[in-house]
C-alpha cells in the first residue's frame, strides 16, 4: 500500500481516489473548493441551480460505471431518452431504437424536414467516415471535413453537435476528436446515442456520494500550493501524486519540476459556456430538450426544461457554448430572452432568473491540438478533461484520465518507481 495525494476533486480526482482506494492504496483528496465537483457541480440556489447545464450519453461507460461504484442509481438520477434533436415546432432528426447503424439510417432516411438529397448526403458521408475507420487528417476543421454536406445537414446537425460536444465551434474544431465522438456515440453498442438528462441537481450525480464515501480521506477548502520531488505537498510526504487540478493549475504546480510537460499544459486556450436560466411559471417545452438556431442576435443553441426533467417547473435552462465572441460583447442573457421570446411558445412571459458564465468551460478543441499526457515523473501523474486522449473536454475524458492516471500510479508502484525513483534521479521534463 503506498500513500497517494489527488490533487483536485473534480470528476476526474473523483475517479482516480475511488480507483486508487479501491486498489488499496491510502489516499488523501486536496480540493482548494468548499466542495467536491469541479465545474460539473451544483450551486446554491432553491432548488440547486448546475453549474451549467450538463448533459450525458450512453456511451460515457467509465462514468456510468463510477456513478454505480459509489451507489448512486443512475435510473434514479439520469433521464435515457433516445436521441433525438428536435427544434421548436419540428421534430428534427430522431434516432430509433435498435443496432446503432440501423437506427442512424433509419433516423436519416424518416428526417421529413430535410429533402431527400440532404438525406442521402449526409447517408454517403457518413458511409466515408465509416470506411475510413472514423479517421482524418490531423490539421481538418469539422467546417473542412463536412464542406460537402447539404446546408441543412450542415445546420440542423453537424453544427449544433459539434458545439455541443467540443464547445468549440465548428470552422475552429478539431475534426479528428469530433469523428471520435461520433464513432463511440452513433455506431458503437446500442443505447451508446442515448441521451441521459440529470433529472436531480448536478452534484447528486457523483461529488455528493463521493463526498460521503470519501469521508476523512478527503481536505475541502484546501488549495495545494507546492508539489516537491520525493514527493512533498506542501510538506506533507507521499509515495505519489495525481494533479487532478485544472490545466492552468496542473501548469503552475509543475513549472520547476517538469518544464515541458507544464509548457504544454500552460499553453491550451479556452472556450467560454454562457448558461441562461429563464423563468416561466406555467411553461413547459414540447421536449425536455430542443435545439435551437443559432444567429448574430440568437445565442442559445439548446434549452432544457427543469421542469420536465423533475426539477424546477418553470425552470428553463438555455445554453450558449463557444461563447468567446458573447464574452466578448456582452448583452448574452437578454440576447437569449429575446431568441426565447421569438421561438418558443411561453404561458406567462419568461424572465432571466440567473447567468453563469464559465469563462475557462473547456479547452479549445481546434486542430493539431498538443494536450499534455498523463505521465509527468515516475509517481507525479496528472488527470482532468484536458489530458491527450480521444475524447474532448467531458466528464468522460476527465474520468478516463482519472482512471488511467491510478493506473498509472499503480504500476510505477509495482515497479519501484515511485517515491524512491522519482526522489533518486529527477523527474522527467519530457511527457
Ligand atoms: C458550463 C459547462 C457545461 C458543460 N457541459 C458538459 C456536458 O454537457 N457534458 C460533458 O460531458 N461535459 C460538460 N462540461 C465539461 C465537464 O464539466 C468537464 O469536462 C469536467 O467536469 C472536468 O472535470 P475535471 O475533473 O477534469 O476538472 P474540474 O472539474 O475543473 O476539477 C478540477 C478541480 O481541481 C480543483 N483545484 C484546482 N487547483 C487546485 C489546487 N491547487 N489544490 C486543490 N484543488 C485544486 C478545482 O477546484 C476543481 O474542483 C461542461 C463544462 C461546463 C463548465
Amino acid at each position: 500500500m503506498s500513500r497517494v495525494a489527488i490533487v483536485g476533486g473534480g470528476w476526474a480526482g473523483i475517479a482516480a481516489a475511488v480507483a486508487l482506494a479501491d486498489a488499496g492504496h491510502d489516499i488523501t483528496v486536496f480540493e482548494m473548493a468548499p466542495q467536491l465537483g469541479g465545474r460539473a457541480r451544483s450551486v446554491a440556489g432553491e432548488p440547486p441551480y448546475d453549474n451549467g447545464q450538463h448533459i450525458l450519453i450512453g456511451a460515457y461507460r467509465d462514468s456510468l460505471a463510477l456513478m454505480a461504484r459509489l451507489g448512486v442509481d443512475a435510473s434514479r438520477v439520469l433521464k435515457r431518452l433516445p436521441l433525438a434533436l428536435p427544434y421548436p415546432g419540428e421534430p428534427g432528426l430522431r434516432l430509433p431504437p435498435g443496432s446503432p447503424l440501423i437506427a442512424f439510417t433509419r433516423g436519416v432516411l424518416a428526417h421529413r424536414g430535410w429533402p431527400w438529397s440532404a438525406r442521402l448526403g449526409l447517408l454517403m458521408a457518413a458511409g466515408g467516415w465509416l470506411a475510413r475507420g472514423f479517421r482524418c487528417d490531423a490539421s481538418l476543421s469539422v467546417a473542412d471535413l463536412c464542406a460537402g454536406l447539404p446546408a441543412a445537414v450542415k445546420r440542423d446537425l453537424v453544427e449544433p453537435l459539434c458545439v455541443a460536444a467540443l464547445n468549440t465551434p465548428a470552422p475552429q474544431a478539431n475534426a479528428q476528436v469530433f469523428l471520435r465522438v461520433l464513432k463511440d456515440a452513433l455506431f458503437s453498442g446500442p443505447g451508446s446515442a442515448d441521451l441521459l438528462l440529470p433529472r436531480r441537481a448536478l452534484s447528486e450525480l457523483l461529488a455528493g456520494p463521493a463526498t460521503v464515501w470519501l469521508g476523512e480521506r478527503l481536505r475541502l477548502a484546501t488549495r495545494v500550493q507546492r508539489i516537491e520531488p520525493g514527493w512533498r505537498v506542501d510538506g506533507e510526504a507521499f509515495d505519489a501524486v495525481v494533479l487532478a487540478c485544472t490545466s492552468v493549475e496542473a501548469a503552475r504546480l509543475t513549472a520547476e519540476l517538469a518544464p515541458a510537460w507544464s509548457a504544454t499544459a500552460g499553453a491550451l486556450g479556452f472556450e467560454p459556456i454562457i448558461t441562461v436560466y429563464l423563468s416561466s411559471p406555467g411553461s413547459a417545452l414540447a421536449s425536455p430538450m430542443l435545439a435551437l438556431r443559432e444567429g448574430p442576435d440568437a445565442p442559445a443553441q439548446f434549452v432544457f426544461d427543469h421542469g420536465a426533467l423533475g426539477g424546477a417547473p418553470g425552470r428553463f435552462a438555455f445554453v450558449v457554448s463557444g461563447a468567446a465572441a458573447w464574452v466578448e460583447r456582452g448583452g448574452c442573457a437578454e440576447a437569449v430572452l429575446a431568441q426565447a421570446r421569438r421561438e418558443i411558445d411561453w404561458a406567462t412571459p419568461p424572465v432571466i432568473d440567473k447567468v453563469l458564465t464559465e469563462k475557462r468551460a473547456t479547452f479549445a478543441c481546434t486542430p493539431g491540438l498538443q494536450r499534455a499526457t498523463g505521465r509527468i515523473a515516475p509517481g507525479l501523474w496528472a488527470a482532468g478533461d484536458y489530458i491527450a486522449g480521444p475524447y474532448p473536454a467531458t466528464l468522460e475524458g476527465a474520468v478516463r484520465a482519472g482512471l488511467a492516471a491510478a493506473q498509472g500510479v499503480g504500476a510505477d508502484a509495482g515497479a519501484g518507481t515511485g517515491a524512491k525513483g522519482a526522489a533518486s534521479g529527477s523527474p522527467t521534463n519530457t511527457p
